[in-house]
């Protein structure tokens, strides 16, 4: 069973899937966090980006962030087409994973955007994290000690909460680490029976 988790910037999702990754036999794939391997470590992705943005695309063999960064934030065009060199090699690693992780009582599969990649399509279940706009814009000028400018501009390429909400089977608060770690764990109980 594919358990899909996703919530915008800042819902804490992250946080979610660590408490998940506490349960025994649960399989916890972070797709960005595989995205940003992936791009140091696939050679169709490496010669695909320096084709695209050029030979600043890599520093030293390993991925310059802030030129792509800056190049695709200016550029939506540019950033559909980083999106379709990585997502599709992204999607690939995760079905090996699953194959990998046959035994798991469930895979749990966090993604920020994972209705807007149509990667829903391939969950049994849905979890969708949330949390007010004001809280998950503090959070992240906390975290990542950026303007809030910023931040809703990287919010634009993202659903607004309630449409995911709305495709979602589970809504985890995500407002003090206590009640959360409480929702996942009754969340839990039901998915480890629905997956007996
Ligand atoms: P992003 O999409 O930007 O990676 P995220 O949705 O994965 O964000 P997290 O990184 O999990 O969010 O959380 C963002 C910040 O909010 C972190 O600093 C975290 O400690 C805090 N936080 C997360 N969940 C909670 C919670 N339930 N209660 C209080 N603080 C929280």
């Amino acid at each position: 069973m594919i358990v899909g988790l996703t919530g915008g910037i800042g819902s804490g999702k992250t946080t979610v899937a660590k408490m998940f990754a506490n349960f025994k036999n649960v399989a916890v794939y972070i797709a960005d966090v595989e995205a940003k391997k992936l791009m140091n470590s696939s050679e169709k992705i490496k010669s695909a980006l320096i084709k695209t943005f050029g030979d600043q695309a890599y520093k030293n063999n390993t991925l310059n962030r802030s030129f792509i960064a800056n190049i695709v934030f200016k550029n939506p065009e540019k950033l559909t087409v980083l999106n379709a060199i990585v997502h599709p090699e992204v999607k690939k690693h995760f079905q090996e994973f699953v194959l990998l992780n046959q035994k798991a009582s469930y895979i749990l599969y966090e993604n920020a955007i994972l209705f807007e990649t149509k990667n829903n399509l391939f969950c049994d279940i849905i979890l969708v994290v949330s949390a007010p706009l004001k809280t998950r814009i503090e959070r992240i000028i906390l975290r990542d000690n950026t303007t809030e400018a910023e931040i809703i501009n990287r919010m634009k390429n993202q659903w607004l909460e309630d449409k995911k909400i709305l495709q979602s089977n589970y809504i985890i608060e995500s407002l003090s680490l206590e009640k959360t770690q409480n929702q996942v764990n009754n969340i839990h109980k039901i998915l480890t029976k629905k997956s007996c």
